[in-house]
């Protein structure tokens, strides 16, 4: 890629500016890998290009999400190990979401590892290097001034939501996420400047997964550090896991093909159906619209049911009229019938994607962050409805 000067650099990658593009940065990943703060450092030809597949990869698939990244593009084809990404001002603080106790979490509390938590821990440590990046409590982040209330608690639920869809991920490759660590930085122009987004890297650094929820199948970057001698043989085994790490999350970012089939009884249901749909689409969800009428169709309606039956593989059925229809329909196919009729639409949307969620990592953070924005859309309805009597605009105060 074309590179301007360098920004910074730190232990295993640097920030270059994107020449004629203010808003945009090169965010290069090296073959070092460290540990202790940097106490153990060692080279592994290929880790730079293994650790921005990495990056690039989950980035991708929490962009399709719909989670706010730096990433823009790249760290995929032989571009020599570099991301474009959004020019942030870093925060410097390093958002940890534990799921299962390990590392220094079992050092500090009185737990056995490999303890299950839940709810997930959350933990916030200031970047400081010269003081091994001490934990620090949000009252303490907001006197320092490195965060706002509200960042936090953004930082905090956005973190908590991350660490689940890579869940999922990883659940569905038999591997445990046990820990993750993020970082944010604020966008420094461009559109929605000053917003928080999730930055840095997300690689096999940043977390512990236990393939069968076995420890002693780690793959991550604890093998490294719980190395007692760095021998070539040893170094070459954490190449092998890095590589496997890569490929896995390599079909992260890939959405299975789904198919959503509307049956409306008439041209009126269809056009009630209208809301649901736009739902439906909302998710990115493909859409079939069909009219078959369980009062003057029926046989059609088996018949419909049986061809889109046969035709695709992950299909779910959305039914809008009266209830005989979707008894029909859920007599005549194997896949699921969701009744919207009488359903708020955005629920009845809902239910049809976490069909999908099952086994679709992309359409389980969409549903996650759905349902965070159907919660604060309501809380914030509350909030408004208890506030103190505000008069009309324009009403001039006695
Ligand atoms: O060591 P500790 O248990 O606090 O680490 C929690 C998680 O944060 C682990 O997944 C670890 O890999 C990650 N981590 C990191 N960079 C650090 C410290 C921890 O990515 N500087």
């Amino acid at each position: 890629m074309n590179k301007g000067l360098e920004i910074t650099r730190g232990k295993t990658k640097a920030l270059f500016e994107s020449p004629e593009q203010p808003d945009v940065a090169v965010m290069k990943s090296m073959d070092s890998i460290t540990a202790g703060d940097g106490a153990r450092r060692n080279v592994i030809e290929g880790k730079g290009r293994l650790a921005a597949q990495t990056t690039a990869r989950v980035f991708r698939l929490l962009n399709l999400c719909g989670f706010p990244t730096h990433y823009i593009s790249g760290g995929e084809d032989d571009d020599e190990n570099e991301i474009l990404v959004r020019r942030c001002q870093m925060i410097p603080l390093e958002v940890v979401v534990r799921g299962v106790a390990a590392g220094s979490y079992v050092k500090r509390k009185a737990i056995a590892r490999g303890a299950m938590l839940l709810p997930r821990v959350l933990e916030f440590f200031i970047k400081d290097d010269a003081n091994h990046d001490p934990q620090i409590e949000p009252d303490d982040i907001v006197a320092r001034g490195v965060a706002s209330p509200g960042e936090i608690a953004a930082m905090g639920e956005i973190a908590r939501m991350v660490f689940e869809v890579l869940a999922h991920a990883w659940r569905r490759r038999d591997v445990l996420l046990i820990d993750l660590k993020i970082e944010f930085g604020r966008l420094l122009s461009g559109e929605g400047k000053g917003s928080l987004v999730i930055a840095d890297v997300v690689d096999n650094d940043a977390w512990r997964i236990w393939p069968q929820g076995r420890e002693e199948m780690m793959l991550d970057k604890q093998m490294y550090r719980n190395l007692q001698n760095v021998t070539p043989e040893a170094l070459d085994q954490v190449r092998t896991n890095y590589e496997k790490v890569a490929e896995l999350v390599g079909s992260f970012p890939q959405m299975r093909t789904g198919m959503v089939a509307l049956f409306a009884e008439d041209q009126r249901n269809l056009d009630a159906a209208g809301d649901v749909m736009r739902h439906i689409q909302a998710y990115g969800l493909p859409l079939g619209r069909h009219v078959a009428s369980s009062a003057i169709t029926p046989q059609y309606i088996v018949q419909l049911a049986q061809q889109l039956d046969a035709s695709f593989a992950r299909l779910v059925y959305v039914s809008y009229g009266p209830s005989g229809l979707a008894a029909m329909l859920n007599g005549a196919t194997t896949n699921l019938v969701v009744d919207a009729t009488s359903q708020s639409p955005d629920v009845a949307a809902q239910s049809v994607a976490k069909a999908f969620a099952l086994d679709d990592t992309v359409l389980f953070g969409r549903v996650m962050l759905t349902q965070a924005n159907m919660r604060s859309a309501l809380l914030q309805l509350d909030a408004q409805l208890n506030q103190p009597h505000q008069p009309p605009p324009g009403v001039a105060i006695a």
